[in-house]
């Protein structure tokens, strides 16, 4: 079962992550489209605004400059007639609209035409220039010059205004800009590096613990994710372990009741004769020595009847026990039925497997089986061997069953090589359980 896990939803955590993203980005996006409307108004009113106000400054410095060169001129020329038309030029600039709608020029002008038309009248008359008041004229003439200047810088400081908007507008929308960029660009890094870490290596992760998943090896150790649905995998991959094992326990379980005899442990009949086969297969192919052996013990009848059949039994599982431990790892035994047990021995000759079986004769026979009521039984073997390495096996085994017969009939407690002249046993003949 799942257990309910501390986490969040992938699709979640990067919907939440894209939102972020999104709102950063569209906040930034309106901020540079308000600094492009900054620039555009500003460009706009440089148009149509302050560029035909720069053109009207200019006229009205032109004027005023034109007025002090008229008043220069009544003071320069020594006949009225030019002084009146001067004067007039004065009177027509000083009521000119551009004069009037600047309120420093317009007091100027106003003084200057009243200053000026004083001295025109005065001389009416006078064919000389009017130099009685030209210092004071000086004085108006400066400050005419004066308000030239000052009209020029209001038209130029208009333009300077407007274009110091545009490019304040531009230069935040610059920076601004460049702020955007890293903020995506740090954004993507951080999202490239919670993909990776939270979902491609723990897929890497989950595809490494699926591809080497098996119930001989420990369950997957698997870091703590915050996905739900990594972690939700990662569960499923642990119990499909346990799974495994659950199954490979009960394969083990299924293939020992099929294999192993109940009683003492040993190959079945069944099993020996499937892995004798083959191992006969493999030697015969080649050429290799391979030997079978059949083993009985003695008088079991009689020991059954003495101790009872549990003590058989007993008897049974210690002899099983002694084979197990005598005998190498590539050798086949089996329990063949009832107190007879099969043997394949490879890579032996029948002559060399004699010392083997004869050992595994002499320990049977130094055995002595504790009973649950303190008595002791002790019991002998005798054992068929025959070789297999030219034969079937089932030729084989009969071979090893008729000098295992030959045994018996010699006496009991030896062993016999099918077809050889000797029978070892050095302890005389089996008189039965002791
Ligand atoms: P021999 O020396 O000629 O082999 O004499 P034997 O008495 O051993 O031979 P026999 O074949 O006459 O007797 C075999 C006995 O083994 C008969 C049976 O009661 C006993 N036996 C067979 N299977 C079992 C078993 O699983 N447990 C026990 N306790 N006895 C068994
Ligand atoms: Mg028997
Ligand atoms: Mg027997």
């Amino acid at each position: 079962m799942i257990k309910p896990a501390k986490g969040m939803q992938a699709g979640r955590a990067f919907a939440l992550l894209a939102s972020i993203f999104v709102l950063a980005f569209g906040t930034a996006v309106v901020q540079l489209a308000l600094d492009q409307q900054r620039v555009i108004e500003a460009n706009d009113r440089l148009q149509q605004q302050t560029v035909p106000e720069i053109i009207r400054y200019q006229q009205l410095s032109r004027n005023i400059e034109k007025l002090r060169q008229e008043g220069e001129r009544i003071f320069a020329v020594s006949s009225p007639a030019p002084r009146q038309q001067s004067m007039f030029v004065v009177t027509l600039i000083a009521s000119h609209p551009s004069i009037l709608d600047h309120p420093g020029a317009a007091q100027l002008a106003r003084e200057t035409e009243l200053f000026l038309g004083d001295v025109v009248r005065r001389s009416v008359s006078d064919e000389r220039r009017p130099l009685g008041r030209y210092e004071e004229w000086q004085g108006l003439a400066r400050r005419l010059s004066a308000q030239v200047d000052e009209v020029a810088n209001q038209g130029i400081n208009l333009a300077t205004v407007d274009l110091n908007v545009a490019s304040t507008a531009m230069k935040l929308a610059r920076y601004k800009l460049m702020i955007v960029l890293l903020l995506v660009g740090l954004f993507l890094l951080a999202f490239m590096v919670l993909v990776r870490r939270h979902l491609i290596y723990p897929l890497q992760r989950i595809e490494k613990a699926l591809s080497t998943l098996s119930a001989d090896r420990p369950a997957p150790e698997f870091r703590a994710s915050v996905m739900l649905e990594i972690q939700a995998v990662e569960e499923s991959i642990r119990e499909h372990h346990a799974l495994l094992i659950q199954n490979d326990d009960a394969r083990q379980v299924l293939e020992n009741l099929a294999n192993k005899d109940g009683l003492t442990g040993l190959t079945n009949r069944r099993h020996f004769m499937e892995s004798a086969e083959v191992e006969l297969q493999r030697a015969q192919r080649y050429r290799r020595p391979v030997t079978v052996a059949m083993a009985d013990l003695d008088f079991f009848k009689k020991l059954n009847d003495t101790y009872g059949h549990a003590a058989g039994d007993a008897v049974l599982r210690a002899f099983s026990g002694l084979v197990q431990d005598a005998l190498r790892q590539s050798d086949l035994v089996c329990r063949y039925g009832g107190e007879e047990f099969a043997f394949l021995f490879p890579e032996i000759s029948p002559a060399d497997t004699e010392k083997l079986a004869d050992r595994l004769r002499v320990r049977c026979a130094e055995m002595e089986v504790g009973l649950p009521d303190g008595r002791k039984v002790k019991a002998t073997v005798s054992m068929g061997l025959a070789d297999a390495s030219e034969c079937p096996i089932e030729i084989a085994l009969k071979r090893a069953d008729e000098a295992l017969y030959e045994a018996k009939r010699l006496g009991r407690n030896r062993v016999v090589i099918s077809g050889g002249p000797t029978a070892t046993n050095d302890a005389g003949n089996a008189s039965g359980p002791a």
